[in-house]
């Protein structure tokens, strides 16, 4: 594991993200390293070649200075280049300094993979607006920890949820990447169903090469959907009229 400790001269970026006006990112990589993470793409094209996707991190010092009483008009999503719960933050608590720094105005959505954001939910709670978001999909435990091998179990993003939604919090489930026939949608939104005030459903954005070749050669019929612009164009109607009222669905521009 690679830990790059740096300074930073901003604290927020603009994003095109749906729902979201701005970025916030205490880390930048992630040890939680999915391999189908669209953010290794991102590291190629910027140049962050530190190793292996999954085993190096930059901690952003200072970021939380940066932030200290900033008030910014539109929502705020953390994090986008790397979990701000990811196993380093239970030592480094950079995102809890931050949440700490932050004007509490400030609106807030929150979405990543563990529960460590429970340790977090006092300090949320002082927001006027903040939404947590646990990524759920239907891996099963084989799968997931070859998959997402340092992210925690779908079992502990579900307890993080239920807590957060007892505690008052407005919850939601990102079901993300949907694979056709890998994602059992219908089993994520029964499960997600009584944690969440809403879902959105985000289709696998096939940008990682070794991903690709990976689904190829394990979920062939999985990757021919994919490929395939009249196929993948029925399977998204097909998924927005399974999940009609139920879930929002996000998928790649360039996959059509
Ligand atoms: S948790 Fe998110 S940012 Fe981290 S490796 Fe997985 S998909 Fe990428």
């Amino acid at each position: 594991m690679r830990v790059i400790i740096r300074e930073t001269k901003r604290a927020f970026g603009r994003t095109r993200i749906p729902n979201a006006k701005y970025v916030l990112n205490p880390y930048i990589g992630c040890l939680h390293g999915c391999k189908y993470c669209y953010v290794q793409s991102l590291a190629k094209r910027f140049g962050w070649r530190y190793g292996e996707w999954g085993s190096w991190v930059i901690v952003r010092k200072n970021i939380y200075r940066l932030v200290k009483r900033k008030s910014l008009n539109g929502w705020i999503l953390v994090s986008s280049l790397g979990d701000a719960y990811q196993p380093i933050e239970r030592k480094f608590k950079l995102t809890r300094c931050v949440f700490d720094a932050i004007d509490h105005n400030n609106r807030l959505r929150i979405l990543t993979k563990s529960d460590l954001i429970v340790r977090d939910l006092d300090v949320l709670g002082k927001f006027k607006s903040v939404e947590i978001g646990l990524t759920v999909n239907s891996f099963d435990e084989r799968l997931r920890r070859k998959l997402e091998p340092e992210a925690v179990s779908m079992e502990r993003r579900l307890n993080a949820l239920r807590t957060a939604k007892d505690k008052g919090f407005r919850t939601f489930g990102f079901v993300s990447p949907v694979i056709p026939y890998l994602t059992d949608v219908e089993a994520v939104l029964s499960e997600l169903k009584g944690l969440v005030d809403y879902m959105i459903l985000e289709v696998l954005n096939p940008c990682v090469e070794d991903f690709v070749k990976w689904l190829k050669e394990s979920y062939p019929e999985s990757w021919n959907v994919l490929r395939d612009r009249w196929k993948f164009e029925s399977f998204i109607r097909d998924l927005k009229d399974s999940v009609k009222g139920l879930a929002s669905v996000y998928y790649h521009p360039q996959q059509l």
